[in-house]
Protein backbone atom coordinates (compact mmCIF):
# COMPACT_ATOMS: atom_id res chain seq x y z
CA UNK A 1 0.00 0.00 0.00
CA UNK A 2 1.52 3.74 -0.70
CA UNK A 3 0.65 6.84 0.42
CA UNK A 4 -2.49 7.71 1.94
CA UNK A 5 -3.90 10.67 4.00
CA UNK A 6 -6.45 10.29 7.27
CA UNK A 7 -9.82 10.83 5.90
CA UNK A 8 -10.51 13.08 8.97
CA UNK A 9 -7.32 15.61 10.09
CA UNK A 10 -5.07 14.79 6.77
CA UNK A 11 -2.36 13.59 8.03
CA UNK A 12 -0.06 11.72 5.53
CA UNK A 13 -0.05 7.86 6.46
CA UNK A 14 3.06 5.49 5.04
CA UNK A 15 2.68 2.02 5.02
CA UNK A 16 6.37 2.15 7.57
CA UNK A 17 7.04 4.84 9.21
CA UNK A 18 5.00 7.77 10.92
CA UNK A 19 2.30 5.36 12.07
CA UNK A 20 3.62 1.95 13.74
CA UNK A 21 1.04 0.21 12.71
CA UNK A 22 0.38 1.33 9.04
CA UNK A 23 -2.67 2.93 7.91
CA UNK A 24 -5.48 1.58 9.35
CA UNK A 25 -9.00 1.28 7.75
CA UNK A 26 -11.98 2.33 9.28
CA UNK A 27 -15.49 2.21 8.33
CA UNK A 28 -17.16 5.22 6.91
CA UNK A 29 -20.91 6.42 7.81
CA UNK A 30 -21.46 4.19 4.79
CA UNK A 31 -19.51 1.28 5.62
CA UNK A 32 -16.76 2.21 2.57
CA UNK A 33 -13.16 1.19 4.23
CA UNK A 34 -10.99 4.52 4.15
CA UNK A 35 -7.85 5.48 6.05
CA UNK A 36 -7.85 7.02 9.41
CA UNK A 37 -4.95 7.53 10.93
CA UNK A 38 -3.81 5.61 14.10
CA UNK A 39 -4.45 9.15 16.73
CA UNK A 40 -8.11 9.35 14.66
CA UNK A 41 -9.22 6.16 15.32
CA UNK A 42 -7.86 5.55 19.05
CA UNK A 43 -9.76 9.23 19.48
CA UNK A 44 -12.74 8.00 17.93
CA UNK A 45 -13.42 4.40 17.99
CA UNK A 46 -16.67 3.67 16.75
CA UNK A 47 -18.35 6.72 17.90
CA UNK A 48 -21.07 8.12 15.16
CA UNK A 49 -19.06 10.89 13.16
CA UNK A 50 -21.33 13.71 14.52
CA UNK A 51 -20.30 13.19 18.24
CA UNK A 52 -17.12 12.41 17.61
CA UNK A 53 -16.43 15.90 16.26
CA UNK A 54 -18.91 17.41 18.69
CA UNK A 55 -16.49 15.77 21.42
CA UNK A 56 -13.13 16.98 19.73
CA UNK A 57 -14.59 20.40 19.35
CA UNK A 58 -15.20 20.49 23.41
CA UNK A 59 -12.03 18.53 24.26
CA UNK A 60 -9.33 18.12 22.12
CA UNK A 61 -8.94 21.31 20.14
CA UNK A 62 -5.35 20.22 18.67
CA UNK A 63 -6.97 17.88 16.55
CA UNK A 64 -10.19 19.48 16.20
CA UNK A 65 -8.41 22.75 14.66
CA UNK A 66 -6.53 19.94 12.60
CA UNK A 67 -9.43 18.97 11.08
CA UNK A 68 -11.37 22.09 10.96
CA UNK A 69 -8.05 23.37 8.86
CA UNK A 70 -7.93 19.98 6.79
CA UNK A 71 -11.70 19.95 5.59
CA UNK A 72 -12.01 23.86 4.74
CA UNK A 73 -9.93 23.13 1.50
CA UNK A 74 -12.55 20.60 0.66
CA UNK A 75 -15.67 20.76 -1.04
CA UNK A 76 -18.39 18.20 -0.33
CA UNK A 77 -18.44 14.50 1.09
CA UNK A 78 -20.16 13.43 3.96
CA UNK A 79 -16.88 14.13 6.74
CA UNK A 80 -16.36 17.49 5.49
CA UNK A 81 -20.03 18.25 5.64
CA UNK A 82 -20.18 16.86 9.23
CA UNK A 83 -17.37 18.55 10.09
CA UNK A 84 -18.86 22.43 8.86
CA UNK A 85 -21.83 21.38 10.79
CA UNK A 86 -20.31 20.77 14.00
CA UNK A 87 -18.15 23.42 12.95
CA UNK A 88 -21.23 26.27 13.24
CA UNK A 89 -22.78 25.01 16.64
CA UNK A 90 -22.37 26.63 19.59
ZN1 LIG B 1 -6.17 11.53 11.55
Amino acid sequence: MGFATCVYCGRVLTAAGTDPQGPSMAGSERGKKLPVCLDCRRSKRDRPLTMWLRMLKKKDRMRWDRIVKHHSRRTGGEITLAVRRVERER
